[in-house]
């Protein structure tokens, strides 16, 4: 696919970064002129992966559902100095606010380096396991990370920093999880397509309206976002394949058990310690960029694939 070479404009100047960051962002490819879209930034993850591109030097759209939360998000980074941190409401589960952003993004910047699909919704306390939300939680999810993609890959720059695309994700959503063998085949297939993944989602939402989706082998543990998780992964490996060589990486990252609203706050870890590793995988140097991966945790060394 000719769409992304990797030879088109020169490399970014590389210039050493202060002793404390992780030796990965020690080679400092980007620069102001990189771009990267974070969602679901107001809070939480993203909002630490925003504070943290823009202090590494990139210039950073933070956004966010809600004008207000993500407002001012944005304006409490500018007051700190990160004065190139931008602001566009952006609700991923509503295809309308998707086009309205990518028209925003047209606008505003010629070119996009790194898309971050971080935001996510789960409707369940630790040990819960309700499935009333399953459609609200893959919509979001699943299709928002994916409809999303999918408007904005024109937009990559074509450089030979190659374009990212960091899905957050989590390893519920792992393969081992499902344990249903052919669904496990067919997400471990090398034919894997997108309209296999969108009919696994169909098939498991249509087992939610049945009230049969706990017999079906479906993930146990959280299941409906674990099976919107499933689904990006496999997504991202889909992406992955159409765009090895191309210029464009996709990779997943799950930050592991993170002090946010989402675990209502309980957690092994700050959502700044995984935003520094989220930030580490998102700007790994080009010749160490790995597509179609799955980064683990805190640490960015151990990733396996898809
Ligand atoms: P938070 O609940 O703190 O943040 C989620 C963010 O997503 C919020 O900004 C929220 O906005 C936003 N969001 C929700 N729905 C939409 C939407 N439709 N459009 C745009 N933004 C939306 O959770 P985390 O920071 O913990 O989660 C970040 C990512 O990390 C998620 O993908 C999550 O699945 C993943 N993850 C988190 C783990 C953890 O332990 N915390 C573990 C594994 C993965 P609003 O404030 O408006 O609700």
């Amino acid at each position: 696919m000719a769409m992304f070479t990797r030879s088109q404009t020169q490399m970014e100047s590389r210039e050493q970064e202060p002793p404390s960051l992780s030796p990965a962002l020690s080679i400092r490819w980007w620069s102001k002129e990189t771009v990267a879209v974070v969602t679901g930034a107001n809070k939480g993850i993203g909002f630490a992966l925003v504070k943290k591109l823009a202090h590494l030097g990139l210039t950073v759209v933070l956004t966010a559902r809600d004008d207000e939360r993500g407002g001012q998000a944005a304006e409490s980074l500018r007051a700190q100095g990160l004065v190139d941190v931008h602001f566009s409401v952006l609700d991923v589960s509503d295809p309308v606010s998707i086009d309205a952003f990518v028209s925003w993004f047209r606008n505003h910047f010629t070119a996009l380096d790194i898309l971050v699909n971080n935001a996510a919704v789960s409707f369940n306390d630790i040990h819960e396991n309700s499935v009333d939300n399953a459609e609200l939680v893959v919509k979001t999810n699943f299709y928002g990370s994916k409809l999303l993609t999918e408007a904005l890959l024109p937009m990559f720059r074509r450089s030979p920093s190659i374009g990212r695309i960091l899905n957050v994700s989590s390893r519920l959503g792992s393969v081992n999880k499902v344990r249903n063998p052919n669904m496990g085949r067919m997400l471990q297939g090398e034919d894997l397509t997108e309209e296999h993944i969108e009919a696994m989602v169909g098939s498991f939402l249509e087992d939610v309206r049945k009230g049969t989706w706990k017999s079906q082998g479906w993930p146990e543990v959280w299941t409906d976002y674990a099976v919107s998780k499933l689904a990006l992964n496999a997504y991202t490996k889909v992406l992955a394949t159409r765009y090895d060589g191309c210029g464009l990486s996709a990779n997943c990252f799950c930050p592991g058990f993170t002090q946010t609203s989402m675990t209502g706050g309980k957690g092994t870890r700050t959502a700044d310690e995984a935003a520094e590793v989220g930030a580490t995988i998102a700007l790994l140097p080009p010749e160490n960029l790995p597509t179609g991966k799955f980064f683990m945790g805190c640490n960015p060394v151990i990733n396996s694939k898809l």
